[in-house]
């Protein structure tokens, strides 16, 4: 189902205003995890100035370490959804455990399914009964067809709307924080017609190189660009390596808008 039959036309997920897949590019943004109101409120305003429509924050985080910041929970995704509103915005987020799936469609857009759970069959069942756009991470060390295949699994349930998104593979290499498989994208819009966006904050992990993989993804056919921005990244609660100030991320959307590759 995901595959693309011949000549089969892009699927493009409309959500209010905002289209994701076809025509045009679209840009995601907002902070690793959901820590306060002033937080996401500041983002938010960031968002709408900039022109990014869909604003993404964790609530559910999938820590390496047990005594790592955890997320907000159910708050977060009100927070969240306060902040999206305030500044007529989408939300997107993840979630981690199947039950938390229904409850969490009030506040959230857009369902993320994150790196770590691709390979989370019964998540991706769950998600394929929603009726509510996903966006499906590639795992942390999965192939194109093991992708594709967990992709399946959520539309084959009926679930039309996923999206996918490259966020970096694990290999040896250590001046990244993933290796951001840019292959992948036109591999995986020829091979199927979901829309594909590239996460270029969890793939490269450094901040110094997000322009010219954000050019390099738009460049190879992707349909969008997820990134982090952070009001105070060094007391970031997650991630605080990887996420652009506010400054510096206006000047990341600058650059991509003004790139002559952002359709
Ligand atoms: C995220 O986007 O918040 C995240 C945890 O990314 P990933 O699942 O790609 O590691
Ligand atoms: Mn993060």
């Amino acid at each position: 189902l995901v595959s693309r039959r011949k000549e089969q036309a892009d699927t493009v997920i409309r959500l209010r205003g905002t289209a994701i897949g076809g025509a045009d590019s679209v840009l995601v943004a907002g902070p690793c995890s959901v820590e306060s109101r002033e937080q996401v409120m500041e983002v938010a305003a960031s968002l709408k100035r900039a022109g990014v429509p869909v604003m993404r924050g964790g609530a559910f985080k999938p820590r390496t370490s047990p005594y790592d910041f955890q997320g907000l929970g159910f708050e977060g995704l009100r927070l969240l959804k306060e902040a999206a509103d305030e500044y007529g915005l989408l939300t997107i987020s993840e979630i981690v455990d199947p039950r938390h799936l229904e409850e969490a469609a009030a506040y959230i857009d857009i369902v993320q399914i994150g790196a770590r759970n691709m390979h989370n069959f019964e998540l991706l069942k769950a998600a394929g009964e929603l009726r509510k756009p996903v966006l499906l991470k590639r795992g942390l060390a999965a192939t194109l067809d093991e992708f594709l295949h967990a992709a399946e699994y959520i539309v084959s349930r009926g679930n039309t709307q996923v999206m996918l998104i490259e966020r970096g593979i694990r290999t040896y290499e250590k001046w990244t924080r993933n290796t951001l498989d840019i292959s992948a994208v036109p591999i995986l819009k020829k091979e199927s017609h979901l829309p594909v966006l590239v996460d270029v904050s969890h793939s490269t992990g450094r901040k110094d190189i997000m322009i010219p993989c954000a050019k390099a993804a738009l460049a190879a056919g992707a349909d969008g660009i997820m990134a982090e921005v952070h009001p105070n990244p060094p007391a970031a609660l997650s991630d605080a390596d990887q996420q652009l100030d506010i400054e510096e991320f206006e000047e990341f959307v600058r650059e991509v808008k003004a790139s002559g590759l952002y359709r």
